[in-house]
């Protein structure tokens, strides 16, 4: 997937539908190790296919485990190792996924002193920021030789030496519980690998996160082991423990990420219809889902069934709450963007672990939330919220996200504020990491008034490159296209596959005109990425040749298809906004644009354009014709009655004949952000 610079959010209204959750990283993850470790071959449903589990897979297959992908249903399916090491030597690039870094090392570690190994753990630079140094305390204490590489207690390492090492099982080990659970989880998925005799953890210091442990279990008994704890502070793995493969296994959904959207609908006027979220139930094995309590405190009104959780706003304002929330920690990023609808301050407690996550969590939001115009207060493990008092008191923002997935997600809820300004978020790509489609899935749920949806119009004379730029352009800002001269073209071919006449004359007369009209009108178009559906034929080529361009100039004259094609082109205008590319564009179909660009290249510039654009392609131009016809399209736009080619009175002009691509799209995107609000604030 391209990255793009920012998203921005139009002001959001209303949210309702259903949202299918993407699977829960931590289960996916976990599952994936334990499906590498067992004996057999697991076939898992409804894997997360995100950034965290992508360099789990690359490692599990790097370290010799077949994993298929099956191409029915999204299953995956890996063959275990059964306890074996068929790879003795590894090197692991982990991202900044903590699910794989944290249980990887420890497995590793414990494989390569059985077998003789040596691996090399790695990942992202904020990665090497992220402590593990009480999980290699651990490990050491069992006899397992780990070098750092790089600063002690944090990744990069390199576990096990070539060399069996002796490990010592018989002591109780002791760990860490309140920086990070993932350490006691990496033992707990580790140790069975080892367990010919019971091997005893003790949690030292109280144990954070608890409802991540319960899914390690869970999953564990899952896979054959079942390990005996006393409350939470000492753990059992029972000796004879071997992993066996269930078969077949379901990832739930993910419960973090269902908190966006169970905010979203207690945020969001929805009406009696609301937000259904599929694949978490309110009986879901993850911790995150206690976030349903939380949010029903702050007033969202939630039912659930089996395998879905429906929400509508309740109370609104939302009511303002004190919570401590060591029990929901990611979940509770969320209850920091509510507490900006809140009738006051809501303190987040105990939640100092945030700081040793994709970023400093506290940090960043206290920055954030100030960005937008609230009162906030912190300290080492607590967060205070207090909404801007006023609607004049909500500032547009450029948010930073710190390559961190939540805080991309969270700070999109921002776009309900009342004072219906837009959001900008910053490298909005990150939410690869657990949702990669988070936005599309956001939008797909919400509406909002199509005044607030952006529109660049890049209107032109043929060949002048609109087309290239506006698809740069759409990109760039993540926002749709309309391609509204391939919808001429759509109904020119359409015209000529049905043998109806589109010359000028056959036109001028009112039943060729009505004939040509009435086609428009019925025409069964679907646009795909990259491709054309013309009555579900593929047109992608065909709609793209000059004697289409031409019937396409005839039949863009007649009233009745400017009119049968007006509201096909006004539904693009769907959330988060669209670059419109055309001939009447700023002076017809989107008057009220943000901003209208007119490109003026001259007739024998873009005549060379085609003429090369034709050769590459390796069909045969000739550049004394090429430039007849296009003066001739060009007089034929300028003149018709209705929607004539001209630049709208308040269009930008731009004569892009000496620029390249690139320059094009940097003169726009300035013109861009002149005129949006984020111009100037402080990112
Ligand atoms: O831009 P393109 O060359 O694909 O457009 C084909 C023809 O469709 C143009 O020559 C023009 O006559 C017509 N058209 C139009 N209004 C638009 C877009 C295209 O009349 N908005």
């Amino acid at each position: 997937m391209f990255s793009i610079p920012y998203l921005d959010l139009p002001p959001l209204q209303a949210a309702a539908g259903t949202v299918v959750l993407p699977g829960s990283k931590s289960i996916s993850n976990r599952v994936l190790l334990l499906a590498a470790l067992s004996s057999g071959t697991t076939h898992i449903h409804d894997l997360l296919d995100s950034d965290d589990t992508r360099v789990m897979l690359d490692a599990l297959k790097a370290l010799g485990c077949e994993v298929v992908r099956q191409p029915e249903g999204g299953s995956v399916s890996v063959s275990g190792l059964g306890g074996a090491l068929p790879v003795r030597q590894a090197k692991l690039f982990l991202g900044n996924a903590g699910t794989a870094m944290r249980p990887l090392t420890a497995a590793l570690s414990l494989l390569a002193s059985v077998w003789g190994g040596e691996f090399e753990v790695r990942g992202i630079a904020r990665m090497h920021e992220r402590p593990i140094g009480d999980l290699v305390d651990a490990l050491r204490q069992m006899g397992c030789p780990i070098a750092d590489l790089g600063q002690p207690g944090y990744p990069p390492l390199r576990l096990g030496n070539g060399q069996p090492a002796a490990l010592l099982l018989h002591e109780p080990l002791r760990v860490r519980g309140d920086v990070s659970s993932q350490f006691l989880t990496a033992l707990l998925l580790a140790l069975p690998l080892v367990a010919e005799q019971d091997i005893h953890i003790d949690v030292v210091g109280e144990l954070i996160s608890k409802p991540y442990i319960e899914i390690t279990l869970r999953l564990l008994a899952q896979f054959g082991v079942h390990i005996r704890r006393d409350g939470w502070s000492r753990f059992t793995v029972p000796a004879g423990s071997r992993y066996q493969s269930p078969g077949s296994i379901h990832v739930e959904g993910d419960a973090s990420s269902a908190s966006y959207f169970i905010a979203l609908g207690a945020i969001a006027a929805g009406g009696a219809e609301g937000i259904t979220v599929q694949g978490v139930g309110l009986d879901s094995i993850q911790g995150d889902i206690r976030f349903v309590e939380a949010a029903r405190a702050m007033g969202a009104d939630i039912s659930g069934s089996a395998n879905a959780l429906h929400v509508r706003r309740g109370s609104w304002p939302l009511k303002a709450i004190d919570l401590d929330c060591n029990h929901i920690p990611d979940a509770a990023m969320t209850l920091a963007v509510m507490a900006l609808y809140a009738n006051g301050t809501t303190t987040l407690r105990n939640i100092a672990s945030w700081r040793v996550k994709e970023t400093d969590r506290i940090a960043a939001m206290v920055a954030e939330l100030q960005k937008l115009g609230a009162t906030v207060q912190w300290g080492e493990d607590f967060l205070s919220v207090t909404p801007p008092a006023n609607v004049a008191d909500w500032r547009p923002a450029a948010l930073h996200t710190y390559d961190d997935h939540r805080i991309a997600m969270c700070f999109s809820l921002a776009a309900f504020n009342p004072a219906g300004i837009p959001v900008r978020i910053l490298d909005p790509r990150c939410v690869g990491k657990t949702f990669p489609d988070y936005f599309e899935a956001l939008f797909a749920l919400t509406a909002t008034a199509s005044a607030y949806i952006p529109v660049l119009c890049v209107d032109g004379p043929t060949a002048s490159g609109k087309g290239t730029l506006s698809a740069a352009l759409a990109e760039r800002l993540g926002y749709h296209l309309l391609d509204s001269g391939a919808l001429y073209r759509l109904v020119g071919l359409a015209a000529e596959r049905a043998g109806v006449d589109t010359s000028v004359e056959a036109l001028s007369t009112p039943e060729g005109a009505q004939r040509v009209s009435a086609m428009a009108a019925a025409m069964n178009v679907t646009f795909l990425p990259g491709q054309i559906l013309l009555e579900g034929t593929d047109v992608t080529d065909a709609v793209r040749t000059e004697s289409a361009g031409m019937a396409a100039s005839r039949v863009s004259a007649v009233p009745g298809v400017r009119q049968a094609l007006l509201e096909l082109q006004h539904r693009s205008r769907r959330l988060p906004g669209l670059v419109a590319d055309g001939r009447d564009m700023g002076t017809v179909i989107f008057p009220a644009a943000t901003l209208k660009v007119f490109l003026t290249a001259s007739a024998e510039t873009r005549a060379e354009r085609r003429y090369k654009q034709l050769i590459s392609k390796g069909n045969p131009a000739k550049l004394e014709n090429l430039l007849l016809d296009l003066k001739a399209r060009d007089e034929r736009d300028s003149q018709r009655a209705l929607a004539p080619l001209k630049p709208a009175e308040d269009a930008l002009l731009l004569d892009n004949s000496a620029q390249t691509i690139e320059e094009s799209v940097a003169q726009v995107l300035d013109w861009w952000e002149a005129k949006r609000p984020f111009h100037g604030v402080v990112s």
